[in-house]
C-alpha cells in the first residue's frame, strides 16, 4: 500500500472520541464550527447508556439534581459542575438529547427530578435521561405492573432471576423466565451485541416473539436486556411491542453493553455526515501548541495525517481511556503533560478500606482548568490560550461515587467548545 502524508485543516479539533468529545463535536456544529474529531474507543461501550447529572452526594440519593448542584456550589467550588450555571448545563443536557433523539436514538428529556432507573443487577439509580428503549421500565415500576422478564440461555452479564430477587420487594409483580435466543440456542455462550444485532431483522423478532408471548400469562409488560438492536433501537423496540401487545423495556447489561455501542456507532456514522472530519480508532500521538492554534500528529492505515486547528479541547477521559496515567511515584497527563491535581504521594492515592464512603483521593485527579476552560500548567497558568478541556479527565469530581459521569461530560464540553469557538474566532 502506498502511503501517503494528508492534512486537515478545521476551526476545531477534538481530541477523544467519548461522551465529552462527541458532545464537544455537536455542541460545535450547533455553533456552525469546522471539526475535526480524533479518538479510540474509550469507556464510551461500558455505559448502561443513562445520561446521569448528579445522582449521589453526601445525604444518598439525590432526587433533584438541581438543588443538589446548589449545595455542591458551596461544599465543593472546584467540581466542574459547580462551575457551570443551571441554565447552561440545562441548555447542553437539551441540546445532546435532542441531538440524539434527531439522529435516531430516542432519548428522554432531561426533567425537573431524576428517576430511578434499573441497574443490570436489579438495582435502582438515580439518572437524569435515559433511552426511550428503557423508559416503560418506570412507569412499570411505579404502577406495579405483573411484570415478566427474560433472559438468555447462554447471556453472562445479565439475570432475570437476579434482577427479580433483588427488585421484588419493591415491584412484587415480578417473575422471570429464561428462552434460547431464535437461532442461537444450543447452550453456548451468547453476546448480546450478536442478539441486538439479531433483532434488526424482521424475522429474528417475529420468532423472538412466538417464544416469549405464551410466556407472558397475566403479565401486562415484559423486561428484557438491551439488546432490542444497535442502529434503530427504537425501531426495533416498537415492532416488538406491537408484536407482543404489551410495554417492553430493556434493563441495561454488564459492560460492555449494548448501549454504548449503539452510542459510538451513532457518532461514528452520523458525525462524518453532519461534515466533522473524523479519524475513528486513533489517538493523536503529539500536539504542538503554537501562535496560530494547534497541530495534532497521528498515523492511519494510509500513513501520516496532520490536523492543523485554530482552538482544541482535550477530551481524553482518565486511566482506562488513556487521558490519565499513573506512573509508580505521580499521575501525568498523557498528551501535552498538562499539570495534574494529585494526591501528595503514591500512599495517599487511595484510603484503607476499599468501601470507605469518602472515596479515593486518586479519584478526584485530573487536570484544572481557568475559567475558561484553558488546562493549567506547573505555574497555575494556562497552558495555551487555545487549548481547552473537558470531562472526566478534569479534576476535583468522582463520577463513579457522585454519579455526575454523563453530566461533567456534556455541560463541560458545552462551556469548553463555547470558549473554545471564541478562541478560534479571535484571529
Ligand atoms: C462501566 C461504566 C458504566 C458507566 N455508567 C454510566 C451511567 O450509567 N451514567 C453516566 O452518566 N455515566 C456512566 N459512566 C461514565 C461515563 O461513561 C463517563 O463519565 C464518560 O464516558 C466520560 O466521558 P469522557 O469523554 O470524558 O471520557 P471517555 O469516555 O473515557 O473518553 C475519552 C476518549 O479519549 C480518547 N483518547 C485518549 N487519549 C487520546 C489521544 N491521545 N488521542 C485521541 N483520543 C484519545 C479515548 O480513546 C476515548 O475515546 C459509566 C462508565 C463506566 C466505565
Amino acid at each position: 500500500m502506498i502511503k501517503e502524508p494528508r492534512r486537515h485543516q478545521a476551526e476545531l479539533l477534538v481530541i477523544g472520541s467519548g461522551l465529552a468529545g462527541m458532545a464537544a463535536s455537536l455542541f460545535a456544529l450547533a455553533r456552525g464550527v469546522s471539526v475535526a474529531q480524533v479518538g479510540n474507543s474509550g469507556v464510551i461501550a461500558f455505559t448502561t447508556g443513562y445520561l446521569d447529572l448528579l445522582g449521589h452526594d453526601e445525604r444518598g440519593f439525590v432526587d433533584d439534581p438541581w438543588q443538589a448542584l446548589i449545595r455542591l456550589r458551596e461544599d465543593e467550588p472546584r467540581h466542574p459542575l459547580a462551575n457551570v450555571t443551571e441554565n447552561d448545563i440545562r441548555a447542553a443536557f437539551t441540546s445532546f438529547t435532542q441531538s440524539l433523539t434527531e439522529m435516531g436514538l430516542g432519548y428522554t428529556a432531561p426533567g425537573a427530578h431524576n428517576v430511578l432507573a434499573l441497574t443490570p443487577a436489579g438495582t435502582l439509580k438515580p439518572t437524569l435521561s435515559l433511552p426511550l428503549t428503557m423508559q416503560p421500565a418506570i412507569a412499570a415500576m411505579a404502577a406495579g405492573l405483573d411484570t415478566l422478564i427474560v433472559d438468555f440461555t447462554g447471556l453472562n452479564g445479565f439475570s432475570a432471576r437476579e434482577v427479580v430477587a433483588n427488585l421484588s420487594q419493591r415491584w412484587p409483580g415480578l417473575r422471570a423466565a429464561r428462552i434460547g435466543f431464535p437461532d442461537m440456542d444450543s447452550g453456548a455462550e451468547v453476546y448480546a451485541e450478536v442478539l441486538a444485532r439479531a433483532l434488526e431483522v424482521p424475522a429474528t423478532r417475529q420468532l423472538l416473539a412466538e417464544r416469549i408471548g405464551p410466556l407472558l400469562g397475566s403479565a401486562q409488560a415484559l423486561g428484557l436486556p438491551a439488546i432490542l438492536g444497535v442502529h434503530r433501537p427504537d425501531h426495533v423496540h416498537r415492532e416488538l411491542q406491537s408484536l407482543l401487545g404489551v410495554p417492553v423495556f430493556e434493563i441495561p447489561t454488564m459492560p460492555p453493553a449494548v448501549p454504548g455501542v449503539r452510542l459510538r456507532e451513532l457518532f461514528e456514522t452520523r458525525l462524518p455526515q453532519c461534515g466533522v472530519a473524523l479519524e475513528p480508532q486513533h489517538r493523536v500521538k503529539r500536539l504542538e501548541l503554537h501562535t496560530q492554534g494547534v497541530t495534532a500528529h497521528l498515523e492511519d492505515a494510509y500513513g501520516e495525517v496532520t490536523i492543523e486547528a485554530a482552538a482544541a479541547v482535550l477530551a481524553t477521559g482518565r486511566f482506562t481511556s488513556g487521558g490519565l496515567r499513573a506512573d509508580p511515584n505521580a499521575i501525568r497527563e498523557t498528551l501535552v503533560n498538562l499539570a495534574v491535581s494529585q494526591p501528595e504521594g503514591r500512599a495517599h492515592w487511595y484510603r484503607p478500606d476499599y468501601f470507605d464512603p469518602r472515596g479515593h483521593a486518586i479519584n478526584r485527579s485530573g487536570v484544572m482548568v481557568d475559567e475558561q476552560w484553558r488546562p493549567l500548567d506547573a505555574t497555575g497558568k494556562p497552558a495555551h490560550p487555545r487549548l481547552f478541556a473537558a470531562g472526566s479527565l478534569l479534576a476535583h469530581q468522582d463520577w463513579i461515587r457522585q454519579r455526575c459521569g454523563a453530566g461533567v461530560a456534556i455541560a463541560t464540553a458545552y462551556k469548553a467548545v463555547d470558549a473554545a469557538t471564541q478562541a478560534a474566532r479571535s484571529g
